[in-house]
């Protein structure tokens, strides 16, 4: 048996257009060298999908990949990753999901769903076990998230869980979300447009095989050890359960990083209006999680009387938070909550709208949008029922929500007159909360992911004090930090208690470099160490470059908008300060990673990842990875 556990060694290849599902035995060399999880979907994009795919298109392939460890006994083991070319930004996209589906689709036993194809109609895939059919879906189509799982429910019985898209996916909002168990996002990069392009409304799985584990023994003793670790952790076991991960607001106020009024400012004068000692007096229902998580982040929240009664969502976490607050001037935490629970419904990657509405507002406080050209939306600062109009609008594509539907290089494109300047994006994503200015070495992350502006593909804890490094030593240990956190993403792990939320950087180290490689190892029977781990995480770190670079990207795409580089913030510890180390970072991260001066991954390093077959495919489209 070449898989012993951990993998269940099948993957399923969906054919939309002629509506045919196969399952096929997965690769044991991709296994080994790309683990799983975010590993999978980025060497799957680079053999599966050429330059030339529109990511609307039916060639375009959604990978959905849980690792191989999610659905086991290991603590926080729910997640899946969703990857495909993005409708947002037209480059590598993906996107990372916890709850609970993932940990099922792992538990019916496979490791992979390849879809490629389009439908003519709306279908949904049923996957009971081993028996996987495609079904009609047209009752489905115009319904949100929690309507479709609650008729899936009603039609496949109980024990199912559901992901699907919302009605932003099927109107291809370029910033649409895949949605697990309804309140679980796979949100950024816009994969749930892809999902609606193909016309594929939902996946519902029912899973009662199990993960197969090679030493089940050894594998349970070391889940205890981690679960015990994660629970005594004043960070991962008090912070998280108590506030989520909406402590960060207190955290970045402390450095002058909350994106105000769409970084314009970096500190909230109402701050005690929408943090989480507000949500927790005033609509927590109780600290919920994901699949075998002991950290429960999630806020379940509930809102009984006024303007938003019967508001119920899991959330807002802090990035919603933040993007539907202080992000607009919006100090009513109700409607942050409203929001929260219109995004999951609708299906919309709340990061993006939020951003998207912000930028629309300063535009509004500029003059550069007048309140005609946004359909009589008076869209000015802290308006809230304007925002949820336009949440509305944007899932639904009316009037100028169409055109902010596009994604903020299409807008601004659009609206010209100087509104580019405005539009605080990098490779066409918008940036994550934490303003990039407080922190700076940090948050060179943004400038460098593989996605866009993004704060998950590196996060650290003790990270702040990097600033005070010889710039050489804080790129070495940022990019030792980028792959340490690459390593919960191809396992199918949740990053948050495995890399960030830690008392120590001591505690992180031995959770991911010692006892996640014994698990690995315990559950597939192969032995691997933490530097092995950390040499599969590199390889994904190339891989994901490289096929950015056969996209046409260069050093010129890793960038900062002018809001970050020319514009001084004004308001708080951060006041005055401008992203002033750009382009020496750049030099410093392309020579620690091996890749030339264009940040192209050279040849010698490709091969020294085993990747010789990228580096003659980058040849062969005349990519230069030499110098
Ligand atoms: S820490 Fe939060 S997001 Fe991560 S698995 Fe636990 S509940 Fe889910």
């Amino acid at each position: 048996m070449r898989f012993q556990g951990g993998y269940a060694g099948t993957l399923l290849k969906v054919d939309l257009t002629h509506g045919q599902v196969m399952r096929q035995p997965l690769d044991e060399v991709l296994a080994r060298n790309y683990i799983g999880g975010r590993g999978f979907t980025s060497r799957l994009q680079y053999d599966l999908i050429p330059p030339s795919v529109d990511p609307l298109g039916p060639d375009n392939v959604v990978i959905i990949a849980p690792g191989p460890l999610t659905g086991t006994s290991a603590p926080s083991s729910g997640r899946f990753t969703v990857g495909g070319r993005s409708p947002l930004t037209g480059i590598l996209g993906d996107a990372n999901s916890g709850g609970f589906w993932g940990a099922v689709l792992k538990k019916a036993g496979y490791d992979l769903i390849l879809v490629h194809g389009r439908s003519p109609r709306p279908v949904y895939l049923w996957i009971n076990d081993d028996r996987v059919e495609l079904r009609p879906a047209t009752h489905l189509w115009g319904k949100d998230t929690r309507e479709t799982e609650r008729l899936l429910r009603e039609e496949l019985g109980r024990g199912v869980a559901v992901a699907s898209i919302g009605q932003a996916g099927e109107n291809l909002v370029r910033y649409a979300s895949f949605m697990a168990d309804v309140e679980h996002a796979a949100a950024r990069t816009g994969l749930g447009a892809a999902l609606g392009a193909k016309r594929l409304k939902a996946i519902a799985v029912r899973g009662t095989v199990g993960v197969p584990i090679h030493d089940p023994a050894a594998f349970d003793r070391l889940s205890k050890e981690l679960d015990e670790m994660l629970r005594c952790d004043s960070r991962s076991g008090q912070e998280l359960p108590k506030y989520g991960t909406t402590a960060l607001l207190d955290h970045h106020t402390a450095i002058g990083g909350v994106n105000v009024r769409n970084f314009q400012e970096g500190i909230y004068d109402d701050k005690e209006m929408v943090d989480g000692d507000a949500i927790n007096a005033r609509y927590l229902v109780r600290a919920t999680g994901c699949y075998r998580c002991p950290c429960k982040c999630d806020r379940s929240t509930r809102i009984d009387e006024g303007e938003f009664a019967g508001t119920h969502v899991d959330g807002p976490e802090y990035s919603t938070l933040v993007a539907f607050g202080p992000s607009l001037g919006n100090n009513n935490l109700a409607s942050i909550l409203k929001a929260n629970e219109m995004c999951n419904l609708y299906g919309l990657d709340t990061i993006e709208t939020g951003n998207l509405i912000a930028f629309a507002m300063e535009l509004r406080q500029r003059g550069i949008l007048t309140q005609e050209e946004t359909n009589g939306l008076d869209l000015t600062w802290g308006n809230y029922h304007a925002m949820l109009d336009m949440i509305e609008n944007i899932a639904f594509r009316k009037g100028f929500g169409d055109l902010m539907a596009e994604g903020i290089v299409h807008a601004s494109d659009e609206i010209g007159r100087g509104s580019e300047r405005y539009a605080v994006h990098i490779k066409g994503m918008t940036s994550p909360p934490l303003d990039p200015r407080s922190v700076q070495v940090y948050n060179f992350r943004y400038a460098v992911a593989s996605r866009g502006a993004d704060h998950l593909r590196i996060s650290a804890p003790g990270a702040y004090g990097l600033d005070s490094l010889p710039m050489q030593e804080a790129a070495s240990k940022l990019m030792h930090w980028e792959k340490i956190v690459t390593i919960p993403d191809m396992m199918g792990l949740c990053k948050f208690p495995y890399s960030y939320y830690a008392e120590t950087v001591e505690r992180t180290l031995k959770k991911t470099l010692e006892i996640v490689p014994a698990l690995y190892s315990a559950a597939t029977g192969w032995a691997v160490d933490g530097d092995e781990l950390l040499r599969a995480a590199e390889r994904v770190i190339h891989t994901e470059r490289a096929h950015n670079a056969r996209l046409g990207l260069t050093a010129a795409d890793d960038s900062m908008p002018p809001r970050f580089t020319e514009d001084p913030v004004h308001k708080g510890p951060s006041e005055g300060k401008r992203y002033t180390i750009l382009e020496p970072m750049k030099k410093v991260w392309y020579q620690v990673h091996g890749w030339n001066e264009a940040g192209i991954p050279r040849r010698e390093k490709l091969e020294e990842f085993g990747l010789k077959d990228i580096a003659d495919d980058l040849e062969r489209n005349g990519i230069d990875i030499r110098g």
